[in-house]
């Protein structure tokens, strides 16, 4: 069983259902949910379940990380464009 800190436990705690990921560089970590709150938990670093993906898992999911980080991006541009129609509206 992998073990993550929790920060709601406040503790090192078992992870549950722990997802090999990647992040849009290409490092691995795991992410999965506290066995005891159910809190998301991430844990930096390679595992056996990343070896077992592979370094194909590793391009798609480099691809996948980089596209969300693309759609928050855009996510923020709206809202700041939403925040100027607001203060436009004021004055
Ligand atoms: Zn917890």
């Amino acid at each position: 069983m992998l073990q993550a800190y929790c920060v709601k436990c406040k503790t090192q705690r078992e992870m549950q259902n722990p997802q090999p990921m990647f992040n849009a560089r290409g490092a691995a970590y795991t992410q999965g949910t506290c066995a005891v709150c159910g809190t998301k938990m991430t844990r930096w670093g390679a595992t056996e379940l990343h070896a077992a993906v592979g370094d194909g898992a590793r391009e798609r999911e480099g691809e996948r990380a980089r596209e969300r980080e693309g759609e928050r991006a855009r996510e923020r541009e709206s809202e700041r464009a939403r925040e100027r129609e607001i203060a436009g509206a004021e004055t």
